[in-house]
């Protein structure tokens, strides 16, 4: 499996660095959590086919999460037109669909009948190659994290969180977890340390989602030594893990 973040800035895209987007790749088959930006035009830039992206997970509807979505959906309508992506959506999903099929027809096109499935808690898609669990946080109405397994591995995504000791999906930490993905936009990095201290399962964290600004950049060696000495790393866009 690997994971190349396209976008780990927070709700605002900063100068090196764009809203949330990260590619999941399973040998050929693609998909992402998240599609805050342009991720089309960085597949492309990649040389990535297009039509190798299977499914797409929406964590929720925050536009640092979601507006990519749009100009995916637009050039699958009419140019990528063998792209067969799933698109899983937060409920209501009609809202989503029919407000980007409105904006796809203004723009003199029409939107392809694409598979949307709705998000909610429990497994919410699962092919050959990949299976995603959400779990419900407490970001937004309709918010989720979720739990990508793939090749044998488990990854979660947290998605937005109301707060680590919140909403933090513990449960995933019952099994090996390869990799956290751990946003941290509304509160300090080591708000996570009592959450996952002692949790042995947890291989290696990642930040997403975070400000750079000097006072609010996850102190990541602190952290690391609070978990055990586990690998624990802020993710960069155009960054790639092989797990
Ligand atoms: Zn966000
Ligand atoms: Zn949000």
């Amino acid at each position: 499996m690997r994971i190349v973040f396209f976008g780990t800035s927070h709700g605002v895209p900063e100068p090196n660095r764009r809203c949330s987007s990260t590619l999941i790749e399973i040998g050929e088959r693609r998909y992402f959590v998240d599609m805050g930006t342009q991720s089309i035009e960085q597949l492309i830039s990649r040389r990535i086919p297009v039509e190798s992206v299977k499914g797409v997970f929406i964590t929720h509807m925050h536009g640092d999460h979601a507006n990519g979505l749009v100009s995916f959906l637009d050039l699958c309508s009419w140019y990528f037109r063998t792209a067969d992506p799933v698109v899983c959506l937060p409920e209501p999903v009609e809202m989503a669909r029919d407000t980007i099929a409105a904006w796809i027809k203004c723009n003199h096109a029409e939107m392809r009948p694409f598979r949307f499935l709705p998000v909610k808690e429990g497994v919410v898609y699962e092919d050959e190659a990949i299976r995603v669990t959400a779990y419900p946080t407490r970001h937004l109405e309709g918010s989720h994290a979720f739990l990508i397994e793939a090749e044998g591995k488990r990854v979660l995504f947290t998605g937005d969180l109301g707060g680590p000791s919140i909403d933090f999906p513990v449960q995933v930490l019952d099994q090996p977890l390869e990799l956290a993905v751990c946003e941290c936009a509304h509160f300090q990095g080591m708000t996570y340390v009592p959450v996952l201290e002692g949790k042995t399962t947890l291989k290696q964290m990642c930040f997403n989602h975070y400000t750079t600004n000097a006072t609010l950049v996850p102190p990541t060696e602190e952290i690391s030594k609070a978990l055990g000495d586990i690998p624990v790393f802020c993710a960069t866009d155009g960054m790639e893990i092989v797990l």
